[in-house]
């Protein structure tokens, strides 16, 4: 996966052992009293890193690990009736606080649950060529867009850093995990889209499609045993949030996050090519303020409560 080149390393935290940086994450292992790296805990850290066409950019945008730490942790309360989740504390260091979570280490389950409430992505490329999604049919003559009857489950392989994750159908979902766990996340995936989109339809806000991951703890209750709803769930980094007043199928939809980032990146105004390979260039500064104005506006819009910071 490219990568800008002067991404910053992340940052050390007292106590706790770097293990690992995704895109706009960093993880890390709570020390215990003799030193050692916990096996049961892990500090999902959000940073304000925003990544678009691919790459990480040298731009960050201010707020933004804290809207989509605050976000994540909303919802979370909003599905705890339909499943239990990974947070344990959001008592974390202070260079980390409002974006950072102390979690439940988990068993992750290998497959990115995705499910679609509406077509678009990679998603409408498979329907374009196959007339179903993931081995799911679809009815004839959707657009880009397109309202789906209802929402399909849509799963990929969690492909490791630098390739693309690629669809897979229910029976290979059923042989990777086995068949009650494949039923339980196909169904946990949808549910957790639909409740999404019920809440957020009074807000003013389509959750097109989003992902979300699973992982097991023998320790914890629910009917299959264990089963626990991870990561981040319902952000604009996992979904797709549409405003719905601009709702209108037959083309790609704005997006209500990084729409301000791609018009720029791709406008001559940026001077990059996409097709280059190259990083694309630092941010200018309106296009950073109007794009955290938005990730604030989803949060507020969403939890009706203010952001503050
Ligand atoms: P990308 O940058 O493309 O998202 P990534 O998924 O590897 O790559 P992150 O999303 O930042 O990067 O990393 C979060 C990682 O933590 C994922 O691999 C996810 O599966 C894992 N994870 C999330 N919650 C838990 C948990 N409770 N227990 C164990 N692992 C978890
Ligand atoms: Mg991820």
């Amino acid at each position: 996966m490219p990568s800008a080149s002067t991404q910053r390393p992340a940052p050390s935290l007292p106590g706790y052992q770097h293990l690992y940086s995704g895109k706009v994450r960093d993880l890390y292992s709570p020390l215990d009293d003799a030193g050692r790296p916990r096996e049961d805990q892990l500090l999902l850290v959000a940073s304000d890193r925003i990544s678009a066409y691919d790459f990480v950019l040298d731009s960050e945008i201010p707020g933004k690990g804290a809207v989509l730490t605050q976000l994540s942790l909303w919802w979370f309360e909003q599905l705890a009736d339909l499943v239990p989740n990974h947070v344990l504390s959001t008592d974390v260091p202070a260079e980390v606080a409002g974006r950072a979570v102390l979690v439940r280490r988990l068993e992750m389950v290998p497959v990115e649950c995705v499910a679609r409430a509406y077509l678009t992505g990679g998603g409408l490329s498979e329907y374009q060529q196959t007339g179903s999604v993931c081995g799911v049919p679809l009815p004839s003559g959707l657009v880009d867009g397109s309202r789906l009857p209802e929402p399909v489950f849509t799963p990929t392989t969690k492909a490791p850093l630098g390739q693309h994750d690629q669809p897979m159908t229910f029976a290979e979902v059923q042989q990777e995990v086995g068949g009650p766990l494949a039923e339980r996340v196909r169904e946990l995936t949808v549910r957790i889209l639909q409740r999404g989109n019920e809440i957020a339809a009074d807000r003013g806000i389509l959750l097109a499609d989003t992902k979300v991951e699973f992982g097991m703890d023998r320790a914890a209750g629910g009917d299959v045993p264990g089963l626990v709803l991870a990561d981040e769930v319902l952000t604009p980094d996992s979904s797709r949030f549409w405003p719905a007043a601009e709702w209108e199928p037959g083309h790609p939809q704005a997006s209500y996050d990084k729409q301000y980032v791609r018009d720029w990146l791709t406008s001559a105004a940026s001077g990059w090519d996409r097709s280059s390979g190259e990083a694309p260039p630092p941010l200018p500064e309106d296009v950073v303020a109007r794009t955290r104005e938005k990730y604030v506006e989803a949060y507020q819009a969403l939890t009706g409560q203010r952001f503050e910071s």
